[in-house]
């Protein structure tokens, strides 16, 4: 049985409501003078407490910008974000990231690497143990803590880069085309995977990702990017029933809303095309 006060979610814990997030009149250049370049435009968006929210947009459009301000790794240029009323300056263990590359620590077992961010964070060797066994079994893979990460398959990896994320019990997790390197299959699974996860542990997620598909199944909202430098040109709300299956790809509700997005993209990448041609 997973220790189910162990893993409460923020909104369950005494930290009720944590997890909102403002993104506030954000732009971002890099670079000064001559050289500067405009990565995304103004954007403006709140994301409430729990939610879960897919940033959509074409390769290069300022999505890993975007979020990587949410995390605090990019300085905006303008404006501010801000998780919980505060505004952010730095990364912090309230806002876990998990990347495209696995990027755990290939000379430490599973457990050590899920065990590292609670021993870092001031607990107890016993402590941040039991948290590590907590998480892997929620990803599934309390049986693979003694393995180093060479020995797992991508899929696995990537949940204990989930595992390893959520142990610090962030409000937030932000996810950067998380899936992106695995294969078709895997892929599905880990999103059906990641829902589940998202349920039981109740944290706020921002999730980017190019594909269509993957965003309109993740999310309650998706808010969709122009080519770059990108702006949010829309935010579309998925109320598609959940517990969702991969299954339900083949459901009108479905595929009405995915083809909404398809078109808002569509719209927007044959406005660009033309400017460029203009
Ligand atoms: P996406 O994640 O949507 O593919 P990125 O946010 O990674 O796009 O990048 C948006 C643009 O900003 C790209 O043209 C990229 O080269 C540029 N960029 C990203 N980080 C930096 C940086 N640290 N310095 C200069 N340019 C950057
Ligand atoms: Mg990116």
């Amino acid at each position: 049985m997973l220790d189910i006060l162990k893993f409460k979610a923020p909104q369950q814990r005494d930290d009720i409501g944590k997890g909102r997030i403002e993104v506030k009149d954000v732009s971002i250049t890099f670079g000064k003078g001559k050289s500067a370049y405009r990565a995304t435009e103004t954007t403006d968006i709140t994301i409430e407490a729990g939610e879960f929210v897919c940033i959509l947009g074409p390769s290069g459009c300022g999505k890993s910008t975007l979020l990587n301000a949410i995390a605090g790794y990019v300085e905006p240029s303008t404006g501010a974000v801000l998780v919980d009323g505060k505004e952010v300056r730095k990364p912090g263990p309230d806002r876990g990231m998990v990347f495209q590359q696995y990027s755990l620590l290939p000379w430490k077992t599973v457990y050590e690497n899920v065990a590292f961010g609670p021993r870092m964070a001031g607990h107890s060797r016993t402590e941040s143990g039991s948290t590590a066994n907590t998480f892997l079994e929620l990803v599934g893979l309390k049986k693979f803590g003694d393995r180093y990460p060479a020995e797992l398959s991508g899929g696995m990896q990537q949940r204990v880069g989930i595992a390893r994320a959520l142990a610090n019990y962030p409000s937030v997790l932000l996810m950067d085309e998380p899936f992106g390197a695995l294969d078709a299959q895997t892929r599905l699974m880990m999103q059906e995977s990641l829902l589940d996860i998202w349920r039981k542990f109740g944290t706020t997620v921002v999730f980017v990702t190019h594909d269509v598909d993957e965003a309109v199944f993740l999310a309650d909202r998706v808010l969709i990017m122009s080519a770059a430098p990108g702006r949010i040109i829309e935010d579309v709300r998925i109320d598609l029933p959940r517990p969702r299956s991969t299954d339900m790809a083949t459901e009108p509700a479905y595929m009405q809303v995915r083809q909404h997005c398809l078109a808002t993209i569509k719209a927007e990448s044959r406005k660009s095309f033309e400017s460029q041609n203009a």
